[in-house]
């Protein structure tokens, strides 16, 4: 399997370029807030918690996240690879993911940052709320609580996988183009 993370920022690019990526390495794409957004939408009990913590710009609790990330992982079997967005977003989650990859008999093959500063994602997202008619896009003390929350306890999964070699950064501005051939060239390199 090719196991890959795209990781960065929120608004740093990481849904359009997973779609690029699915396409080109036939890869199943698993975005834990896409999963949110789709219960939320469906009004369940999973939405409805996820909604109270997506809406403060926080984390939603590892042990929901987890879960529901296990369950769709293991109703895939079978599949050429995972290209996990949004996921994992702590150490925790991380190591969760190792586990249940080691269970299957697989691992993660690398992780791939987009580097973008925060001032240009602050836009990005400001802009995307525009037209995703999506409340966590719409008020900047979210977006700034969103940020915080990326910088406390995101970033250290960038350290986690680092240990082991697996961690790459890579420059996400410009073109979506350009930022599409970095990432193929350095997962290409894996
Ligand atoms: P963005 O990357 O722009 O923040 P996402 O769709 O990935 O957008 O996430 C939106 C929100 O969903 C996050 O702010 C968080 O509340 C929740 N969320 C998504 N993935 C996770 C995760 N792995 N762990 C905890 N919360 C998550």
């Amino acid at each position: 399997m090719l196991n890959l993370i795209l990781f960065g920022p929120p608004g740093s690019g990481k849904g359009t370029q997973a779609a690029k990526l699915v396409e080109k390495y036939n890869l199943m794409h698993i975005s834990t807030g896409d999963m949110f957004r789709y219960e939320i939408g469906n009004s369940t009990e999973l939405g409805q918690l996820a909604k109270s913590y997506m809406d403060q710009g926080q984390l939603v609790p590892d042990s929901v996240t987890i879960s529901m990330l296990r369950k769709r992982v293991e109703d895939n079997p079978g599949v050429a690879g995972i290209i996990f967005d949004g996921f994992p977003r702590t150490v925790a989650q991380a190591e969760a993911l190792d586990e249940l990859l080691a269970d299957m008999g697989t691992s993660i093959n690398g992780l791939v940052a987009l580097d973008v500063p925060d001032d240009e994602i602050t836009q990005r997202i400001l802009l995307r709320g525009q037209s995703s008619g999506r409340s966590d896009d719409n008020d900047e003390a979210t977006i700034r609580k969103r940020i915080d929350e990326y910088n406390n306890k995101t970033t250290p999964v960038f350290d986690h996988y680092a240990k082991y070699g697996k961690s790459m950064k890579i420059n996400g501005l410009g073109s979506i183009e350009d930022i599409f051939g970095r990432l193929c060239e350095a997962i290409d390199n894996l």
